[in-house]
């Protein structure tokens, strides 16, 4: 029997769900041809390791953290127009002896939203953050014509990804700054999108508003409560834990809040649809990632 081989690739790797969620998929199509593991592969050896996985006949692979932005430096693959103007590629589908890139981060984060019930045409982005998971959801919102306002610790940074997407993408409503504004910029949002490393591993009681300052006599959650939108969407992409510092104080203030799980398992989705031209079953892969986290 053929075996049709797929994996991630990342350093560290073990933490990964993919292999869980992607197997579980698989399973429920009958495909029991497939195979899809994780593999350690350290920076150094990416290019030898991806041509290394079209010789032995890998049908697609998966790249997490640190290879997403590499890879297209090993210049060895063709990416997709998204993927390229990102500059990240976190799928690769071996073809007819070509290598595809794809990014599916941003589009995964946009179905987990509109799964929630969260209109976003014609809504005011807020996204914290300013690295890799910023930047694809930040195109994508950037490209669809929506107001973005992109916020980072390291304001440069910030700033650096909005010029860059507003000339890539032509929309001038793209901007980006540092946290002194915070407030003000959480009160311009309908759909607030973080994406930094608060509220997981040795942040997790640190929230994004703990990173605001406040005015004399105000408190934290009188801040939120007042800045805050009325119908605003607060979006964590962190999904271990599922229920971050900065969701608990804004669902108190009355947001609507998700967590970045619907975003891992649909981004995922959308690779197996890539690899295999077949819609996974969402609800097996969820139940899948849900288990692997319980045991986490
Ligand atoms: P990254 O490129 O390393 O970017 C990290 C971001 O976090 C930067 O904006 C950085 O700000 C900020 N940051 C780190 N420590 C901070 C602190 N103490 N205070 C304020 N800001 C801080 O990482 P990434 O690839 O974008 O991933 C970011 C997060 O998204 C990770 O938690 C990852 O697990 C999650 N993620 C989830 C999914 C999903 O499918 N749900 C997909 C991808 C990523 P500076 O620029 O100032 O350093």
């Amino acid at each position: 029997m053929t075996i049709l081989k797929f994996g991630v690739f990342g350093y560290p790797i073990s933490h990964s769900l993919s292999p869980a969620m992607h197997t579980a998929a698989f399973s429920a199509l009958g495909m029991t041809d497939a195979a899809y593991e994780a593999y350690a592969v350290l920076p150094e050896e990416l290019k030898e390791k991806v041509l290394k996985a079209q010789a032995d006949g890998f049908r697609g692979l998966n790249l997490t953290i640190p290879h997403k932005e590499k890879i297209l430096e090993a210049g060895i693959i063709k990416p997709d127009a998204f993927a390229e103007k990102v500059g990240a590629v976190n799928t690769l589908l071996f073809n007819e002896g070509n290598i595809y890139g794809f990014n599916t981060d941003a589009a995964g984060a946009l179905a987990a939203l509109e799964q929630a019930g969260a209109d976003t045409a014609g809504k005011k982005i807020l996204i914290i953050g300013a690295g890799g998971a910023a930047r694809s959801i930040s195109f994508l919102f950037g490209e669809r014509g929506n107001a973005v306002r992109i916020i980072n610790r390291t304001a440069e940074k910030a700033k650096k990804l909005a010029a860059e997407i507003a000339d890539k993408t032509g929309n001038r409503h793209v901007s980006g700054g540092g946290f002194s504004a915070g407030w003000d910029d959480l009160a311009q949002a309908d759909i607030i999108i973080q994406t930094t490393e608060l509220g997981m591993g040795k942040y997790e009681d640190v929230s994004f508003f703990d990173q605001l300052e406040l005015p004399a006599g105000k408190t934290k959650d009188e801040m939120i409560q007042t800045h805050l939108k009325n119908k605003a969407v607060a979006f964590d992409i962190v999904y271990n834990p599922q229920e971050t510092k900065f969701l608990k104080e804004a669902e108190k203030a009355g947001a609507k809040t998700l967590n970045g799980m619907m975003m891992l398992i649909y981004q995922g989705a959308l690779a197996f649809e890539i690899w295999t031209g077949r819609k996974p079953d969402v609800d097996v892969m969820t139940k899948a990632v849900l288990n692997g986290l319980e045991k986490k």
